[in-house]
């Protein structure tokens, strides 16, 4: 496991994390058995969804990114060059009980190559499949956080190692 904190000051700082991170992905997205989840933690307004918004802006994808507080799961599909990734974004806010991911099926979802995005993993109280990486934003003040990134894989561990220190 390797852990480090960044200061993001403003949104554009988070803007710039996401665009890193993608810019890591990129290459391994030719794989196409490639597959990351990646857990999101912290508050309301702590800057989850909005760090999704700019790491699927920054795979390019155009267009709207809706929050999925009520459909649980926003699924997209990223395509460069002969490519096309899938890119599934989870928000478990709402859940009423720890499995109902299960329930409403995204256990394949979940198992299926790309990249899970998952909001409030704490909502399922650990019986989600493991992630690879974990951010959790810690909220400072209007636009200053902290963000705690925890690599637990290989690849986790790879993409946290690449975050340079501030
Ligand atoms: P969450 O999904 O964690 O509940 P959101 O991303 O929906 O939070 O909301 C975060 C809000 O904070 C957005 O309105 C965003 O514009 C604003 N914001 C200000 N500074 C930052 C920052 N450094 N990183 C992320 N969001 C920020
Ligand atoms: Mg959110």
């Amino acid at each position: 496991m390797i852990k480090k904190t960044r200061t993001l000051t403003q949104e554009t700082d988070t803007q710039k994390l996401a665009a890193h991170i993608a810019h890591q992905l990129q290459p391994k997205l030719v794989d196409p058995n490639f597959r990351i989840q990646i857990a999101l933690e912290g508050d309301l307004g702590a800057g989850k969804t909005t760090f999704t918004r700019h790491l699927l802006s920054a795979l390019g994808h155009i267009g709207r990114v809706k929050s999925p507080t009520y459909t649980l799961c926003e699924p997209y599909e990223l395509s460069n060059h002969e490519h096309v990734t899938s890119l599934n974004h989870f928000d478990l806010y709402r859940m009423k009980y720890p499995t109902e991911w299960d329930d409403a099926g995204f256990r394949d979802t979940l198992s299926q190559p790309g990249i899970s995005i998952i909001e409030w993993p704490q909502k399922a109280e650990g019986t989600l499949p493991e992630f690879d990486i974990t951010l959790v934003f810690e909220l400072i003040d209007e636009k200053k956080r902290h963000i705690h990134l925890t690599g637990h894989t290989s690849l986790g561990q790879e993409l946290v190692t690449e975050i340079s220190d501030s």
